[in-house]
């Protein structure tokens, strides 16, 4: 471990987030189809997501919560299954009355008005849907699960080199160093590959 008082004083550590795989929109589309199609397979294996690691962070620009003035966070496949393990983030299908799984709600904190895109897994479908209330009752819960699952990757970084009127630049440009790393989840694609074998 190396504390803040041990540090020289060109190092600090910083904490990194890691960012969401690329996903072109069309690749975004397909996932979100692969999504909706396997939920009831991925439900099956709740119990298995939830203790990978590489499965519970599984992230999608397509799956977040956010709205106006509170910021947005892409919830990890195994944050939206503790939401519904809880009762939350449920919805009622308006074609056949069935339980719906949302995965995605956004929108204005203030008046509550917000959007949300859920799958119905007996109707095989995406549903999306606008409301007038009722946003706040979905970001609180999400929001705080999200912030206790943020994988940080813990990093010294030593700054240089220096530049010196009398002589140039000093010092070499020294790598980061991860002190701590994350755990890279793999694709949507390759987790629902597992389930099936
Ligand atoms: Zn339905």
């Amino acid at each position: 471990m190396i504390d803040q008082e041990r540090l020289w004083e060109n190092q600090e550590i910083i904490y990194e987030e890691l960012t969401l795989p690329e996903e072109s929109d069309e690749q975004g589309k397909k996932n979100r189809q692969l999504f909706c199609e396997n939920l009831e397979l991925i439900l099956k294996n709740s119990g298995h997501i939830l203790k990978t690691p590489e499965y519970f962070y599984i992230r999608h620009e397509w799956s977040l919560v956010g709205g106006i003035y509170a910021g947005s966070k892409y919830i990890p496949l195994g944050v939206l299954i503790k939401l519904w393990q809880e009762d939350k983030w449920l919805d009622e299908c308006p074609s056949c009355a069935g339980k719906t799984y949302v995965f995605c709600a956004g929108g204005s904190p203030l008046s509550g008005s917000h959007y949300t895109n859920a799958v119905c897994t007996a109707c095989n479908e995406i549903v999306n849907r606008k409301k007038t209330s009722g946003l706040a009752a979905l970001m609180k819960p999400a929001f705080n699960l999200c912030k206790s699952h943020t994988q940080t990757r813990k990093i010294l970084r030593t700054r240089g080199p220096r530049f010196s009127w009398s002589k140039g630049l000093v010092g070499e440009k020294v790598p980061d160093q991860v002190l701590e790393d994350v755990v890279k989840p793999v694709s949507l694609g390759e987790l629902i590959d597992k389930l099936k074998r």
